[in-house]
C-alpha cells in the first residue's frame, strides 16, 4: 500500500521565547538535550533515578521479545507513593495538591497531606471490600477530587484502574466494565453540566444490571441530588460511609516495574475504541519527565489541564504527571463557554493559573466568540500554553498566542496518543516555534516519517509517522487482544517499528507537521493529501472557524474534496463566499486541492474528547454504515 503524501501548505512564521521565559528554564539547550536523549537507556535511567524505588532495576530495557518491551526490569516501586506520600516528608506537605473548581464557582482544595490521608482511607476501604493487587476497579465519575483519590488509592494497593468517561452511554459503559471484569465500580449521584445536574447514578444503575462481575458499587455524593440506593442487592454503599473510621495510614504495595497500572480506551476517532494497557514504572518516568521538560514545572506553578480524566490526557497530565512533580493541579468541572465564553479566563484570572494545557477544539470553539472575552480578564499569570488532541490550525495557534498568551507565552503543541502514554513530539519552551508544527521528537524519543519500506521520506514529502525505538511510557499491549496489538501497530513497516496511524512530514529544519490520520487521506488525481493542511487552509479564511474535509469520489480525479465548514457569527455560505473560499483554498494549497463541494454546518461530529470524526462524515455522505460511534458526542 502507498503511504507517501504531498505537502501543500507552508507556514513560515517563527516565534521565539522571551528572556523572562528563558531565564527560568530547566532545559536551556534544546539541541544538547536531544543529543543526550539519543542514548535512550542512559537518558531514561537518569530520569528514573529521581524517583523513590523500593528496589532498583537490574536492567533498563529488555528488548529480547519485541514488541513486548520491558522497562526497568525487576525494579520495585509504587507510583502513588511517588505522587503523594513522598511529598509529605518535604515542605510541600501543606501545599495544595488538588484544586477543584466547578462551573458554579464552588471550590475544594486538598493539600498533599490531606490528599495522602484521603487516599489512604479509601485504599484501606477498598482492601476491606476484598480488592487485591491485580483486581480491576472501574470508575464512572465526574471531574471531582474523589476520582483522583480513587485512582491513587488503586495505584497505592496495586489494583488496576479502568476509568469510564462519565459521558458515555449505558452500552459502551457495560462493554468496558465487562471487558475488564471489574470487581468494584465507583460512581456518583451526578455531575454539573451547563447549569444542570446530570444524573449519573441512573445510568450506572442500568449498566449494573448487565455487569455481573461488579461486587460493590461505591457512590460519591457529589452534587447532592436525591438518589435511590438499592437496598436489595446490598452491593451499594456511599463513599462517605465506606471510608468512615478507616485509618489514614497505609504502606504502599510494592509493585513490580512491569505490573499493570491501568486500562484505558482510545478516543474512537478512527474506529472502535481500543483498550490500552499501561504498566507502572515506565509510565511514571515517561509522564513525569515529559511534563517537566515540556512545561518547565516550577515551585509556585498552578497547572491546569482542561482534558477530562476519562481520557489519557487527564490520566497522564491532570492526575499523575503534576503530582509526580509535586505541583498544584487544577481540576475543573464545566464547559469552556458556560455561563459565558469567558468562563475559563475567569478561572485563570481568579486562581492565577501559570500553565494552561488544552485542545485545539476548545480554542476553535472559543475563537468563534472573538477576542472580546479573553480581553476582559487579567491573564498575566500565564507563562506557558499547550495543546493536544488534533493538529492545531495555524490560525487557531495565532489566536491562542495573541489573545490568551499575549504574545509572551510559548505554545507547546504536543503530539502523543493513548498508546504512547507520554508526550512524544513537542517543542520545549526554548524552541523557536512555527504555528501548527509539533516541532521535534522529545529527548529520549526516536520518531521519524517513512515510506512503506520504512525509509525516511525526503523534505517536501510526507509519509507514515513512526517511532523507531521503545520509550518507557509505551503501552504494553491491547487488553485481551495481543494479535490486534501486533497487527495494528507493529506490522505496517518492516522491522520492529511502531506505526502511529498518523501521517506527517518534516520540513527543512527537521520540524514535524502532522498531516492527519492515515485513514483520512484524500486521494486526488494521483496525489495523497492529509486532511489537516486542507482544513487549515479553510480556517485561515476570516469567515471560517472550523472545517472538516473528506474525499468524495469523482470519475476523473478519483476523489475531490468535500468540505464541511462552520462559519463565524454573521456569515452565510452564499455563492459569493463559496467562490471566495474556493479561490482562497486554491491560492493556499495550489491546483492539486480540487474542491468538489462546500457545505455549511452548525457542528461537526466529534468524539467526546473533542476530535473530528471524519469517518462519520464519510459514511453519512456515502450512505454507508457509520460503524462504532460509542464515543460520538451528542
Ligand atoms: P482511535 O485510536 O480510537 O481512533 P484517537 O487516535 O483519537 O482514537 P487518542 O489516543 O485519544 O485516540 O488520540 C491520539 C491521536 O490524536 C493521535 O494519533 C493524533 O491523530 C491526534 N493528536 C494528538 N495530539 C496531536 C497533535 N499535537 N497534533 C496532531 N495530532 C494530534
Ligand atoms: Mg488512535
Amino acid at each position: 500500500m502507498r503511504h507517501d503524501t504531498d505537502v501543500l501548505l507552508n507556514e513560515e512564521r517563527v516565534f521565539k521565547p522571551g528572556q523572562e521565559i528563558v531565564d527560568v528554564l530547566h532545559v536551556k539547550d534544546w539541541e544538547l538535550e536531544i543529543e543526550k536523549g539519543k542514548d535512550i537507556e542512559k537518558y531514561w535511567a537518569e530520569k528514573a533515578e529521581q524517583f523513590v524505588w523500593f528496589k532498583k532495576w537490574d536492567k533498563i530495557l529488555d528488548d529480547s521479545n519485541e514488541p513486548f518491551y520491558k522497562w526497568f526490569v525487576n525494579g520495585k516501586i509504587n507510583m502513588a507513593y511517588n505522587a503523594v506520600d513522598r511529598w509529605i516528608e518535604t515542605d510541600k506537605r501543606n501545599q495544595v495538591a488538588v484544586l477543584y473548581v466547578n462551573e458554579r464557582g464552588h471550590e475544594k482544595k486538598l493539600t498533599y497531606y490531606e490528599l495522602y490521608r484521603e487516599v489512604n482511607k479509601f485504599a484501606n476501604a477498598l482492601k476491606n471490600l476484598g480488592v487485591k493487587k491485580g483486581d480491576v476497579v472501574s470508575t464512572y465519575l465526574p471531574m471531582c477530587p474523589e476520582l483522583m483519590v480513587a485512582l491513587l488509592a488503586c495505584t497505592k494497593i496495586g489494583a488496576i484502574h479502568s476509568v469510564v468517561y462519565s459521558g458515555l452511554s449505558v452500552g459502551s459503559f457495560v462493554e468496558r466494565i465487562n471487558d475488564c471484569n471489574a470487581k468494584i465500580l465507583i460512581t456518583a449521584d451526578g455531575t454539573f453540566r451547563r447549569g444542570k445536574i446530570i444524573d449519573l447514578k441512573r445510568v450506572s444503575d442500568e449498566a449494573m444490571l448487565q455487569c455481573p462481575t461488579v461486587e460493590t458499587v461505591v457512590v460519591v455524593k457529589h452534587t447532592g441530588i436525591p438518589i435511590e440506593m438499592s437496598e436489595l442487592s446490598g452491593r451499594e454503599i456511599f463513599y462517605e460511609t465506606l471510608i468512615e473510621g478507616e485509618p489514614a495510614e497505609l504502606e504502599a504495595e510494592e509493585m513490580d516495574a512491569e505490573d499493570p497500572l491501568f486500562i484505558l480506551y482510545t478516543s474512537g476517532s478512527t474506529g472502535k475504541p481500543k483498550g490500552v494497557l499501561h504498566t507502572t514504572a515506565g509510565y511514571m518516568v515517561g509522564v513525569a519527565t515529559t511534563l517537566n521538560n515540556v512545561f518547565n514545572i516550577h515551585d509556585g506553578d498552578l497547572w491546569w489541564c482542561t482534558g477530562d480524566i476519562g481520557w489519557i490526557t487527564g490520566h497522564s497530565f491532570l492526575l499523575y504527571g503534576p503530582l509526580l512533580l509535586g505541583t498544584t493541579t487544577l481540576v475543573y468541572e464545566g464547559a469552556p463557554d458556560y455561563p459565558n465564553p469567558g468562563a475559563w479566563w475567569a478561572v485563570v484570572e481568579k486562581y492565577g493559573v501559570t500553565k494552561l494545557y488544552t485542545a485545539p477544539t476548545a480554542i476553535r470553539h472559543l475563537m468563534r466568540f472573538g477576542s472580546k472575552y479573553p480581553s476582559l480578564y487579567n491573564l498575566s499569570s500565564l507563562k506557558i500554553l499547550g495543546t493536544v488532541g488534533e493538529p492545531i490550525n495555524p490560525e487557531a495557534w495565532m489566536w491562542f498566542y495573541k489573545n490568551v498568551g499575549k504574545e509572551k507565552c510559548p505554545i507547546m503543541d504536543t503530539w502523543w496518543q493513548t498508546e504512547t502514554g507520554m508526550h512524544m513530539i513537542s517543542p520545549l519552551p526554548i524552541a523557536p516555534l512555527k504555528p501548527g508544527s509539533a516541532t521535534m521528537a522529545l529527548p529520549g524519543v526516536d520518531a521519524d516519517v517513512v515510506d512503506d519500506e520504512g525509509n525516511p521520506v525526503p523534505v517536501g514529502k510526507g509519509g507514515l509517522l513512526v517511532i523507531k525505538k521503545p520509550w518507557p511510557a509505551m503501552f504494553r499491549t491491547l487488553y485481551n487482544d495481543k494479535e490486534k496489538f501486533i497487527n495494528t501497530y507493529w506490522k505496517e513497516v518492516p522491522g520492529c517499528v511502531y506505526t502511529a496511524g498518523d501521517i506527517a512530514r518534516k520540513d527543512k529544519d527537521g520540524y514535524f507537521w502532522i498531516q492527519g490520520r492515515s485513514d483520512d487521506v484524500l486521494k486526488i488525481a494521483g496525489h495523497r493529501i492529509g486532511t489537516s493542511e486542507v482544513e487549515s487552509a479553510f480556517v485561515s479564511h476570516p469567515a471560517v472557524v472550523e472545517a472538516a474535509v473528506i474525499g468524495k469520489s469523482d470519475p476523473i480525479k478519483g476523489e475531490v474534496i468535500k468540505a464541511f465548514v462552520i462559519l463565524k457569527e454573521g456569515y452565510q455560505l452564499k455563492t459569493q463566499l463559496i467562490e471566495e473560499l474556493s479561490r482562497h483554498v486554491r491560492y493556499e494549497l495550489g491546483p492539486v486541492a480540487v474542491l468538489g463541494q462546500i457545505k455549511q454546518v452548525d457542528s461537526l461530529p466529534k468524539t467526546r474528547s473533542g476530535k473530528i470524526m471524519r469517518r462519520v462524515l464519510r459514511a453519512r455522505d456515502r450512505g454507508e454504515d457509520v460503524g462504532d460511534i460509542s464515543t460520538l458526542e451528542e
